[in-house]
């Protein structure tokens, strides 16, 4: 794969002679040729010995016994364990080279991050343990909630919620009881046409309507047309800043200010705060309530990887409504964490919980560790380097590659491109598929809506000037070819494990039961 990778793609490569890729196995070096895991293996096989056992005799058990048999793969630990590593050598992953996926902010997970989350004070901790004896682990909390308010220049944050669209929902049910302790019953959330869509799921999820709000040719929100449906039956907006077409949405104030002075809330979707943090501070746009993905921005380890984390900070307008267990910033600017406990006099009007207990204490550990390793003018250079790398792909490609908002200044932290000037026939599935010839993870496809055929990629701070070159020639090589009409692009990938999958089928129709 890698001299494939660094020769370039060759018209004769998907051509070579049959005699010579044969090999008895069918295998070939190291690209194996993996079965399910239950055509392995003999039924009765077991990779533990299990000993005598002090239940009651099984007949006496018979109502509750299974009928027939489970249909389980009968494999030993080691035919187990090398079925799993075999197949996870077919996997793309972070730690194999770039991920350029638009929105997801696929970073680079420093080590120092694990080293951390895996000290035993953190990792061993139960839930249900004694509250003196994890003093340290609420102090963790704590500070890394006091950085998230210091960033942000927010009022309060609620670190409970498990990932972005959890952190919506968090939002969404703050603004719905702040509307109604006034005693207003409001149905509508507003959300641009260029919205993640989670946002639209989550206001119709928390159980508002949802009118969309059209961009301008730029690929801003377009304020005027913002403005005109605002009325005393919008609960608030969802805006993306900066946006997903990878522009920085230049009248958030104007729009907070619209908005509030119509009686509605600002929610903002902060996953693309990688592009602005230690430079912008919500707060100062008037925000009310926005979650940052720690997954995201603070290089916890996610897709596959790790699971997400979405805490959602809240302007003081919001805060009382937070839910528990909550921190807020005390006049002195210190940070305290408000728990069930003294909810009843401290916090009385929050709507309740997001989740048991505290959150994902791991992500917590791994998103402080990076605040705490990269500092106040750290942080600030990653914001800057991640908008430096985007607008490096941007330039050096849009010779190439048609970029729809190219003119509308700089792009932050994404670099988007469209399907216009490709050959009749060709499009930004095979440019896609291409990638993964070219040994990488394709870009985010298709998404944002607004642009035809769109591509999103981005780099993140965390690829070199080196790597980033060799991703921009091969994706060079492939915009040429979709321009030129070469056919063999439109089967790729040729040298993946598997070729084109029908991916409606396999979203809409899943096997899931083995039908051996
Ligand atoms: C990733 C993302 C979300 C959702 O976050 P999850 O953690 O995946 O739930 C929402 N909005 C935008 C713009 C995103 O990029």
């Amino acid at each position: 794969m890698n001299a494939v990778n660094q020769a370039g793609w060759r018209p004769e490569m998907g051509q070579a002679n049959a005699a010579t890729r044969a090999t008895s196995s069918g295998d070939r070096a190291l690209m194996l040729e993996e079965a399910l895991i239950f055509e392995l293996g003999q039924p009765g096989t077991c990779g533990v010995d299990f000993g005598e056992t002090d239940l009651p005799p099984l007949d006496s058990l018979a109502p509750f016994l299974r009928r027939d048999p489970l249909d389980l793969p009968g494999l030993s630990e080691p035919e187990a364990v090398r079925h799993y590593t075999r197949l996870s050598r077919q996997n793309y992953a972070i730690d194999l080279g770039p991920f350029p996926l638009g929105s997801c902010t696929m970073k680079h997970n420093p080590r120092l991050n694990e080293k951390v989350a895996r000290m035993a004070g953190f990792a061993d901790l139960h839930p249900l343990q004694p509250v003196s004896t994890v003093q340290g682990a609420l102090g963790a909390i704590n500070q890394l909630a006091h950085w998230l308010i210091e960033l942000t220049g927010m009022h309060g944050v609620a670190m409970s919620p498990k990932a972005g669209a959890h952190g919506e929902l968090c939002g969404l049910l703050c603004i719905k009881a702040a509307l109604e302790a006034r005693g207003e019953a409001r149905t509508t959330i507003l959300v641009p046409e260029s919205a993640h869509g989670t946002n639209p799921a989550t206001a119709a999820f928390a159980g508002f309507a949802v009118e969309s709000i059209p961009a301008t040719c730029e690929g801003r929100v377009d304020l005027a047309a913002l403005t005109a449906k605002l009325g005393p039956h919008v609960a608030g907006v969802m805006i993306t800043n900066p946006n997903t077409c990878g522009l920085f949405e230049r009248d958030m104030k104007a729009i907070s200010d619209a908005v509030h002075a119509a009686g509605g809330y600002v929610y903002c979707d902060g996953a693309n705060f990688n592009a602005v943090v230690g430079k912008v501070r919500p707060g100062d746009l008037g925000i009310d309530a926005m979650h940052i993905n720690l997954h995201k921005t603070f290089s916890t380890p996610h897709g596959g990887g790790g699971p997400g984390s979405g805490p959602v900070v809240l302007s003081a307008a919001l805060s009382p409504f937070g839910p528990l267990p909550f921190t807020v910033r005390e006049a002195d600017g210190s940070v305290r964490l408000v728990e069930e406990e003294q909810a009843a006099h401290e916090h009385p009007q929050g709507f309740g919980r997001m989740a048991a207990f505290h959150g994902q204490m791991g992500m917590f550990t791994r998103a402080l560790a990076y605040i705490l390793s990269h500092g106040a003018d750290g942080l600030q250079q990653v914001a800057e380097d991640a908008v430096l790398n985007a607008n490096y792909v941007l330039c050096s490609l849009d010779d190439v590659l048609d970029a729809p908002f190219g003119a509308s200044g700089p792009c932050m932290h994404e670099a988007l491109f469209s399907d216009t000037g490709l050959a009749e026939g060709f499009s930004t599935l095979d440019i896609a598929k291409g990638l993964i010839d070219e040994g990488f993870h394709p870009m985010t496809v298709y998404f944002p809506l607004v642009v035809h055929g769109a591509m999103l990629v981005e780099p993140t701070e965390t690829e070199s000037k080196a790597g980033l070159d060799r991703f921009i020639a091969s994706l060079r090589s492939l915009a040429e070819r979709a321009r030129a009409g070469d056919e063999a692009l439109k089967s790729a990938p040729h040298f993946a494990p598997r070729r084109r999958l029908d991916e409606t089928m396999a979203a809409r129709k899943p096997v899931l039961v083995w039908q051996g």
